[in-house]
């Protein structure tokens, strides 16, 4: 696991640039067809309004896509994370959501969660840690099958 004494600044602007190539080039954005499962959260700290569509079948998520309007973090977390769990169970997706809690309460970057480790250095901004939880929160939803 990296750590931020051998990253410094550049490990820093590193992640900052792939957030907002997230935020400005959005992966998985739009209506899914054939969705299984569908769901919307809001912030309203924030204005955040995301809405998170699956499509799963045999317990795994095929495809997932995301709509909505927010922050570059909100929109870059819920990019990032439509891309990470493409394939995954949902035991799988509960057991990566658990490590990105502990990245965002310990501040170091997780490897296991792919682009989203870039979402580490939300640590030391702890209003916008809802922010950066809301898709994973709305995909929860959507993977138990509840509306
Ligand atoms: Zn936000």
């Amino acid at each position: 696991m990296p750590t931020s004494a051998d990253g410094g600044a550049g490990l820093a602007a590193l992640y900052q640039e792939r957030i907002l190539d997230h935020y400005r080039r959005p992966r998985h954005k739009g209506a899914l067809e054939r969705a299984t499962g569908v769901h919307s959260v809001k912030n309203p700290l924030c204005g955040d309004d995301v809405t998170v569509a699956v499509l799963e079948r045999d317990g795994v998520v095929v495809d997932a896509r995301f709509t909505g309007t927010g922050c570059s973090i909100m929109q870059a977390a819920a990019s990032m994370l439509m891309e990470l769990v493409r394939g995954r169970t949902r035991s799988e997706i509960d057991a990566l959501s658990q490590r990105f809690d502990e990245m965002l309460a310990g501040g170091e970057p997780d490897d296991s969660l792919g682009e989203m480790s870039a979402l580490a250095g939300v640590a030391a901004f702890p209003a916008r840690h809802k922010c950066a939880r809301l898709p994973w929160r709305a995909l929860a939803e959507t993977v138990d099958g509840r509306r």
